[in-house]
Parts: C-alpha cells; sequence; structure tokens
C-alpha cells in the first residue's frame, strides 16, 4: 500500500483491515449492522495478525486484558479494582508461556480474538517507556539532531515506548546489571516518569486498546533494522523527562 504508514495499525507491514466506505442510501440500518459486525471481527483479526508479525520478527507475545465490550468495569480481568485495567497479562505464566511459536499464537487469539498484546522485555529488546509529552519532545530533537532511534510506539496518547537492544540477554551472565529505573510489573503504576523495562518486566504493543479506549500505534514502525543502543538514547529521554 502507498502512502504513510498507518497510525492506527502501525504500520511496519502489520496487516490491518480497512473499513471500505459505503454509501448507505435507503439501505440503512442492516448496512449499518453489518458493517458493524465486519468492523469487529477486522479489530479482532488485527490483534492476532499483530502478534504474527511481532512473532515472525523474533519477538514472543502473550496475550493481554483488555477493555471489555460492555459493563462498568475497565478491564476484562476479573479482580475488582484492577491495579493495571488492560494493561497486564491474562495469566502469571507469561513469563514461562510467551512464545514466537505462530500455531500457539493462533490458538490464543482465537481463544481470546480481543486480547491486548503483552510483549516481554528483556530478551530481545529493551524499551523505555515515558510520558508522551516527554516522547514527543525528545523524538523532536532526535529528528533535528539526527540522533539513532528505533521503533516507537504511542499507548494511547499517554505514553511513548523507545524500543532499543536489550541489555538483559548478555552472552556472559557475568555481565548483567542492574539499573535504579528498571521497572517491574508490580511498581508500574507508582513510576510517572521513565520507565526502563528490561527483565522480568513487559509493555503493551500496538494495536492494543487502553483502558481509556484511546487508540495505540507505532509512530516508528519496528523495520528489521538494528535497535539503537540504550544509553545513547537515555541520555535524550532523561533530558525530556526533567
Ligand atoms: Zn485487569
Amino acid at each position: 500500500m502507498a502512502g504513510a504508514p498507518c497510525l492506527t495499525c502501525g504500520g511496519a507491514g502489520i496487516i490491518v483491515y480497512q473499513e471500505p466506505t459505503f454509501d448507505l442510501g435507503y439501505w440503512g440500518a442492516e448496512m449499518l449492522a453489518v458493517s458493524g459486525n465486519r468492523r469487529q471481527r477486522a479489530a479482532r483479526d488485527r490483534m492476532a495478525a499483530a502478534a504474527l508479525e511481532y512473532a515472525a520478527m523474533g519477538w514472543p507475545c502473550f496475550p493481554g486484558a483488555h477493555p471489555p465490550a460492555a459493563g462498568d468495569r475497565s478491564c476484562s480481568c476479573d479482580r475488582m479494582g484492577c491495579p493495571d485495567p488492560a494493561a497486564h497479562p491474562v495469566s502469571a505464566a507469561w513469563a514461562h508461556q510467551a512464545s514466537v511459536d505462530p500455531d500457539r499464537i493462533r490458538r490464543w487469539w482465537a481463544e481470546r480474538p480481543e486480547a491486548n498484546i503483552i510483549l516481554p522485555t528483556g530478551r530481545v529488546f529493551d524499551v523505555f517507556d515515558v510520558p508522551a509529552a516527554a516522547g514527543a519532545a525528545a523524538l523532536d530533537r532526535i529528528g533535528r539532531e539526527g540522533l539513532p532511534v528505533g521503533p516507537v510506539a504511542n499507548l494511547g496518547d499517554e505514553r511513548h515506548l523507545f524500543f532499543v537492544a536489550t541489555r538483559g540477554a548478555p552472552a556472559d551472565e557475568d555481565e548483567w546489571w542492574s539499573c535504579h529505573l528498571d521497572t517491574s510489573p508490580e511498581t508500574v503504576t507508582e513510576t510517572p516518569g521513565m520507565r526502563w523495562h528490561c527483565r522480568d518486566s513487559y509493555v503493551v504493543a500496538p494495536p492494543s486498546v487502553p483502558a481509556s479506549g484511546k487508540e495505540t500505534g507505532w509512530l516508528r514502525p519496528p523495520q528489521g533494522e538494528p535497535l539503537p543502543d540504550p544509553l545513547r538514547l537515555l541520555e535524550v529521554l532523561a533530558d525530556s523527562c526533567d
């Protein structure tokens, strides 16, 4: 498809269904119903399709909670007052079960078509997770100064996710080091500023739907290029977060 990448779906070759435009004429309600069903189906399929694309890049995936279709809850999970609505894995087994196996991914999303997509970090990539305003300022500077940057996702206009090379999987385990910015899923909501997702953490990836219902998409889609060094990008992001 020609033109700019679709921010809704994320571009990057991630398959996205585009609703054709109809002149409804007198078909009225019936057409709307058909269109609504098709849109629902397309919304469901796009989660599985995106997860398969990530898996094909070697990025393990796991299904996540999502905003429920109806009711007054903000999360599809059964916890009362879920602390991180629509932004956590469906099971504590995510760390062991996250997979790049397409059959497994198809099975998971067949069971839960609307499941958001959880990507574990500290394996193939790490993620700097910053407030959206700081992320936008950093992207401006990166563009102006021609600094190296990799994939960047916008999560519901709330957070920007910068994907970088991981320090979580060194060839020699003695080279592993932790960092005071490291974020764990248990403390993520207590960390409003910069978060560094490395080992034992994860992010929610496009086109997942956050609890706010706003769009999530790629500002800079993954294109299979080598991921940037985290420490260089950290300087830029730290300046923007000050
Ligand atoms: Zn929940």
